[in-house]
């Protein structure tokens, strides 16, 4: 990806020299998780209601209340995480100050791809914060390590990002290249994105009181919208000239290699269907690979019919 001399955003927090953990252990942690809870904002486009009403259909409820304002309470993130040891990295290198400056850029590029897609519905785009921690973080969704891996939390619209992340989807998941690393954050805001527009506290609400496998169901069409949000917003990146060669191909063999299938069978060696919850290594590679296709939000409703 082209990204050297482009804008880099200003939303990035860095608390990495607050967290105490001082480029200390880290555990390893495969997959995004989305702690789900806090306060959404209520969409308003055609084109996300048609998305909510299709949901609507689908799922049995009223599209009506979602369309409004949409708040919910706090639940935990579903179950099912792998932990495993890591090595340590250092927090503070030259290396990483050039991470925190790509993913500066990355976050900037989405904020400009998502205020011009916001703005062709008739809405106005928020940017999300994103907060650079470093072992530990404490979020509006509460207490996080690393080991969970990076995510974004709704009650305070911010995406937090331990970048030891990136090396360990290097080395330990197979997953390399620099825009592997940019789907990741991608994928995060595209969570923004269905916060954003009320879809993420639809969801939160229709999690309660289901079974655990059905809301690990539900969980995995959330996830597969926003890796086909981050195709969406990989689209415009290509548009815009700055992919290189091989981008496109190494993000798709992230979403291969955190595919809860592929995962699962390297941390524990089998798999449990009933446990996925961000979909299969070939689920997130079609939806990142559709987003991508079109650029268009009307084909990322992964909230009906098959997925
Ligand atoms: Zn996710």
């Amino acid at each position: 990806m082209l990204w050297r001399g482009r804008r880099q955003s200003d939303n990035i927090e860095d608390e990495r020299s607050d967290s105490g953990g001082g480029g200390g252990g880290l555990g390893g942690g495969g997959q995004f998780r989305v702690p789900i809870g806090g306060r959404t904002g209520g969409g308003g486009s055609i084109i996300l209601v048609i998305l909510v009403v299709l949901a609507g259909w689908y799922f049995g409820f009223d599209p009506s209340q979602i369309l409004g304002d949409g708040s919910g309470g706090l639940s935990p993130g579903g179950g099912g995480q792998i932990t495993e040891d890591n090595s340590s990295q250092d927090g503070g290198s030259p290396a990483s100050d050039e991470m925190k400056q790509f993913v500066a850029t990355v976050l900037a590029e989405t904020e400009d791809t998502w205020t011009g897609i916001f703005k062709s519905e008739g809405l106005t785009y928020e940017d999300p914060k994103l907060v650079l921690f470093s072992g530990k973080v404490r979020s509006a969704c509460g207490f996080a390590s690393a080991a969970a891996g990076p995510f974004y939390c709704p009650g305070d619209h911010k995406v937090y990002l331990d970048m030891t992340f990136f090396q360990q989807l290097d080395q330990q998941f197979g997953a390399s290249g620099e825009f592997a690393r940019a789907y990741v954050v991608a994928h995060e805001v595209g969570h923004h994105v269905q916060n954003l527009t009320g879809i993420m506290g639809k969801f939160d609400q229709m999690r309660q009181g289901m079974s655990e496998a059905d809301a690990n169901q539900l969980s995995v069409r959330i996830e597969l919208q926003a890796d086909c949000f981050a195709g969406v917003w990989a689209h415009f990146t290509q548009q815009k000239g700055i992919l290189e060669q091989g981008d496109i191909e190494s993000a798709l063999n992230a979403a291969k290699q955190i595919g809860d299938d592929t995962l699962q069978k390297k941390m524990q060696g089998y798999v449990v269907p009933e446990s996925f919850n961000h979909g299969t290594s070939q689920q997130r590679q079609t939806w990142l690979a559709r987003g991508f296709k079109s650029g268009k939000l009307t084909d990322c409703n992964t909230m009906s019919g098959p997925i």
